[in-house]
């Protein structure tokens, strides 16, 4: 048998997930690691998505790391590049770099029940071994593309949000939008000045309120950089805020009703035209799909060189764009704001467990883990940001951050254990935990709303929500309960059985 290099923990993925695994490893001690990233730098989505006006819709003293907080973020809500460097810094300040090895893609995973080990293949033809894999290859990661007619023929240019062509020049150009997503409402009020014509194709119009965007004063910046405890209680002010919003989505979706007035305040305020607003409204509750956040948006719909088609894209015919209600327009350009693979992520077809399934197999009704990390079948392999732990209101790294505690513990776990062993989620345990979390599913905005949204699979589940607030999620992950694991020790070699057998029968 060919020996390929072994490691205690591999990592996949360079984003917010991975890099933090790999802080946390660290600090637990565990240096024999490796994380691998199919791209050429870290960074993930902030590496990926680089269209213009692109930023988080979440603060930024949230949207950051409890452990690398940064004094210096320029706004409230920060773009593409800052919170990009920030992640650089990260793995330089952290010292993460001398584990990384980028531009290796996984492309197969596999569970070796003898050996008790994962067997790692990357495209470039490396092979690894390692005792447990964290999977942090990111929920939003893999551009989703429409199966719209005509469209691999259409004679101009076409791209996505998240693979964006900075060679390509807007200027002058007629261009579409395709969906209307979180995406699509930063890039349509960038692109609108430059473009001849905006065509925006609206499926299902956003709940859109007001971005308490600023930029963070110097003295703020001061503050935070000279006494540390400010930026802390800035931060806990951020996510209390939004705890206390939790109530509203997962028990009482009536309560909504004020948000979408204030909602509609605000696309009033910019939108004269009753025929362009009756498009614009919404007819699901707030919330429903997620509450988006631009002061900029709807002036942008409001200019004369933008038309708003709601109805979605039906057929490319050359350069013309049939919408599902007949309506034609010709354009030079399509950007495609169609969102990622989140129910069917493409790593999961990638996994090949202890049973010689692939998750993907295994998940074929559906998505489903054992506290948002482990999935039945596939010992010592955990997910960072696994199925329901995504958030309508806050912070992902608040999720990702307690899912770092569940992956210590897990380590330790294995470390008292002793030898050579996995843990394996028992089957009763993933149903008796995700039978909890639909069940709480079924009250909340996301399931009642009256929408349909990529928050649900093909099935019409809700997989991707955490239906709770981010401290029921905290105390849920802070240690792994081994009764909800099967102890895995290596099969006793054949031979070795016999004999046993035959001395046991002896005596
Ligand atoms: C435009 C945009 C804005 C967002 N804004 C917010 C926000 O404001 N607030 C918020 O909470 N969340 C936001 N999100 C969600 C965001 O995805 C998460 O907050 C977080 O960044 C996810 O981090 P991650 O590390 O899990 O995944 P990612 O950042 O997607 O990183 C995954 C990494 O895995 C790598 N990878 C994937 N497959 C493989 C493979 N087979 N082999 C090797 N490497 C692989 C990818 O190249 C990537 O580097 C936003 C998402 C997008 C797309």
């Amino acid at each position: 048998m060919a020996q390929h290099e072994h490691v205690r923990v591999a990592v996949i993925g360079s984003g917010f997930g991975g890099l933090g695994a790999a802080v946390r490893l660290r600090r637990e001690g565990v240096t024999d690691f490796l994380v691998l990233e199919r791209a050429g730098s870290v960074g993930g989505t902030w590496r990926d998505n680089s269209y213009p006006g692109c930023a988080c819709d979440v603060p930024s003293h949230l949207y950051s790391f409890s452990f690398a907080p940064n004094p210096d973020w320029p706004r409230t809500f920060s773009g593409q590049e800052h919170i990009r460097a920030y992640l650089e810094r990260v793995a330089d300040t952290f010292g993460l770099r001398p584990h990384i090895r980028l531009n290796h893609e996984v492309t197969l995973m596999s569970w070796d029940n003898d050996a008790l080990h994962w067997v790692i293949e990357t495209a470039n033809g490396t092979t690894l071994t390692a005792d447990v894999v964290v999977s942090a290859t990111g929920p939003l990661s893999d551009p989703k593309l429409p199966d719209i007619p005509g469209l691999a023929d259409f004679p101009g240019k076409v791209f996505h949000s998240a693979r964006w062509d900075h060679g390509h020049d807007l200027a002058g150009q007629r261009v579409a939008v395709i969906g209307t997503g979180a995406s699509a409402i930063q890039i349509v009020p960038e692109i609108q000045p430059r473009a001849r014509r905006l065509t925006l194709f609206q499926r299902t119009p956003p709940w859109v309120m007001p971005r308490m965007d600023r930029a963070i004063t110097g003295a703020e910046k001061w503050l935070h950089r000279t006494l540390p405890f400010t930026g802390t209680a800035r931060r806990g002010l951020l996510w209390g805020i939004r705890e206390l919003q939790v109530g509203a989505f997962t028990k009482h979706p009536d309560q909504l009703g004020l948000v979408e007035r204030m909602a509609k305040a605000n696309m009033a305020r910019a939108i004269k035209d009753p025929g362009l607003r009756a498009k614009l409204t919404p007819s699901y509750r707030i919330g429903c799909k997620r509450i988006l956040l631009s002061n900029v948006y709807y002036p942008a719909l409001a200019e004369p060189n933008v038309d708003v088609i709601a109805s979605g894209l039906a057929e490319v015919r050359g350069s013309t764009l049939v919408a599902s209600d007949g309506t034609e327009t010709e354009a030079d350009v399509i950007v495609l704001g169609t969102g990622f693979q989140v129910t069917d992520m493409p790593i999961a077809d990638r996994v090949v467990g202890a049973e010689g399934i692939t998750l993907a197999e295994s998940w074929k009704d559906g998505m489903e883990s054992l506290r948002g990390a482990s999935a039945a079948g596939f010992p010592n392999w955990m997910t960072i940001i696994g199925p329901n732990t995504g958030l309508g209101n806050s912070s992902m790294i608040l999720m990702i951050e307690s899912q770092l505690n569940y992956m210590a513990d897990y380590l330790r776990q294995l470390d008292v254990l002793g030898g050579r062993v996995a843990l394996g989620a028992r089957p009763s345990a993933v149903g008796a935990w995700n039978r909890r979390v639909q069940d709480r599913m079924r009250r909340t905005v996301w399931n009642t709303g009256g929408c349909t949204s990529w928050y649900l699979d093909s099935m019409g589940r809700n997989t991707t929500v955490w239906p709770g607030t981010t401290a029921e999620f905290r105390r849920a992950t802070r240690s792994v309960d081994l009764a909800e694991y099967e102890v895995i020790r290596p099969p006793v070699p054949d031979g070795t059985r016999k004999a046993a057998l035959a001395e046991e029968a002896a005596r």
